[in-house]
Formats: structure tokens, sequence, C-alpha cells
């Protein structure tokens, strides 16, 4: 049985920027493509492509986010699968709707008699409670095992095998623990990433969305820093990182 002490979070797809010959913007410093085209939405409301004030991209972006006009981060959208985490937090993390999209693995399909469980930060670090816990997941497991065996045998008068294995497979998952591994495509713009980091990196954030926000949010400073800038990352004092925003959601 395999057991999973943190998540995995890989980007699959970034913006393309596609600048008109027709505005071309006087550009300045360094910058990605996700950034470019909230600078280009930002300006064109204006028609400041000309950049008046001399701004660099990492300046302009600044001033944006300060001043709450958060509409022009919709058009930047990032992708990262998310692979490593429990059922439990994605649950968490399918509430954030607005501007989001998701495709998470599908318990009714996949066999889930060798699924991976992902340990609550909680309790890792505490050998007795790691012990008890792996025990309690061995078991759900094997439960799942029996299950979907005695289904299939229930279900044996279902000519199709691919419905058959499904049929069991969906009432048999109802014994596996919210611990169960989820692998899930997360695709958000911007605005709506920053949203979810804010909510999810604070110390009211339950500990093991927190720790993937951590890693969503290191991601993405490393991808387009100017959009993410204001966040920090710091150590709690129970030992665990949370995070923080300089400019508030709006
Ligand atoms: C610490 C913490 C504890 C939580 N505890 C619980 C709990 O006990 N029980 C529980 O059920 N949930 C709980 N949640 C989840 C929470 O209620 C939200 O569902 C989740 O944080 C998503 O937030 P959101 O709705 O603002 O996000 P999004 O869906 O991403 O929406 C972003 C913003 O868009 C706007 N918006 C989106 N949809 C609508 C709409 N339909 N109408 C109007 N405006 C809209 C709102 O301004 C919203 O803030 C918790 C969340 C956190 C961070």
């Amino acid at each position: 049985m395999e057991i999973l002490r943190s998540p995995r979070v890989t980007l699959i797809a970034r913006p393309q920027f596609l600048e008109p010959a027709h505005l071309p913007v006087q550009w300045k410093g360094e910058s990605s493509d996700g950034e470019r085209i909230a600078e280009f939405a930002g300006r064109l409301c204006y028609m400041s492509q000309h950049n008046p004030a001399g701004r660099t991209t990492a300046e302009y972006l600044r001033n944006i986010l300060k001043q709450g006009h958060g509409s022009v981060f919709e058009h930047s959208t990032y992708v990262i699968l998310i692979e490593g985490i429990s059922r439990s937090c994605s649950h968490e993390l399918v509430r954030h709707r607005a501007g989001w999209g998701y495709s998470q693995l599908s318990q009714r399909y996949v066999d889930e008699s060798h699924a991976a469980f992902v340990m609550p930060p909680a309790i890792m670090g505490d050998p007795e409670l790691e012990a008890q816990w792996t025990q309690q997941v061995q078991a759900a497991q094997t439960a799942y095992v029996t299950s979907v065996e005695r289904l299939m045998t229930r279900y044996e008068w279902v000519e199709d095998k691919v419905h058959r294995r499904k049929m069991a497979r969906e009432a048999a998952r109802s014994v596996l623990p919210n611990a169960t591994e989820v692998k899930i495509v997360t695709s958000a713009n911007v605005r709506a990433w920053r949203t979810m980091l804010e909510l999810r990196l604070g110390e009211g954030a339950e500990l093991e969305i927190r720790r993937m926000a951590v890693a969503c949010l290191q991601l993405l400073q490393r991808e387009a820093p100017s959009l993410f800038a204001d966040f920090e990352i710091y150590p709690t004092t129970e030992g665990s990182e949370a995070g923080r925003v300089g400019f508030h959601k709006v």
C-alpha cells in the first residue's frame, strides 16, 4: 500500500499572448505571457499602450493589484495537475467555483484496489498515530476489494463487463476513506487562483489543503511572479507553513 506525505503539483498549461500588431504596448522589463495579457487588458481600458509612466510589467501589475482592478486577471488561465491529495482535500478545493474547471479521477471507473492514501499532516511524525492510521486505511482497502469481488458476483447477470465493474466499484467505493488519493486537473484564471490561495493559505484553513495551496503558490510565483508577488509564505508556530496576501481579494 502506498502512503503519500506531500502533494505533487505540475503545470500542464500556461497562457499564450498574441500581441495585436495594431495595438503594440511599450513593454518594460521581463515578463511572461500571462503577465503581459493582464497588462495588455489593463492598458486597453485607458488606451495607455504608450506606457506614459514608463512602468515595468511588474510595477504596472502591482499597481493594478493595489487598486483592486481584479477583472484584468481573469484573462490568464493556468492549468495545474494536482496529485497526492486526499478525497477530502479535493472536496474542499472544488468548492471554489467562479473561474474554475475540474476533472477528477472517477472512483466509479477506476479500480481503487491499489489506490494510494494521503497521510494527514497532523498525524505525520507520531509513530503510534501513523501506525494506527495505516492499519485503518489498510482495513478499508481490504473491505473495498472484498466488496468489489462480491458485487461482481451479484451483478453476474450484467453482460457488459465494463458496466458490471462500474456498478461494483461505484458501490464498493463507499467504504474507502477520505484519505484515498485523488488526481485532479484544475484550471483557473489568475483572479480565481488568488481567491482560492488567499482563503486556503490562511491559518484557519485545514492543514492538507493549506500545504497544497503553498505548493500551488510556489509554482505560480515561479511561473508568473508579478501576478502573485504580493503573497508571502511564513512558518507557523506549530511548525507548518501558512501564507498571507498583500492585496486582499476584490
Ligand atoms: C477556513 C475555511 C473553513 C470552511 N468551512 C466550511 C464549512 O464548515 N462548511 C462548508 O460548507 N464550507 C466551508 N468552507 C468553504 C466555503 O464556505 C466556500 O465554499 C469556499 O471557501 C469557496 O469560497 P467562495 O464561495 O468564496 O469561492 P468561489 O466559489 O471561488 O467564489 C469566489 C467569489 O465569487 C463570488 N461568487 C461565487 N459564486 C457566487 C454565487 N453563486 N453568488 C454570488 N457570488 C458568488 C463570491 O464573491 C465569492 O467569494 C470553508 C472554507 C474555509 C476557507
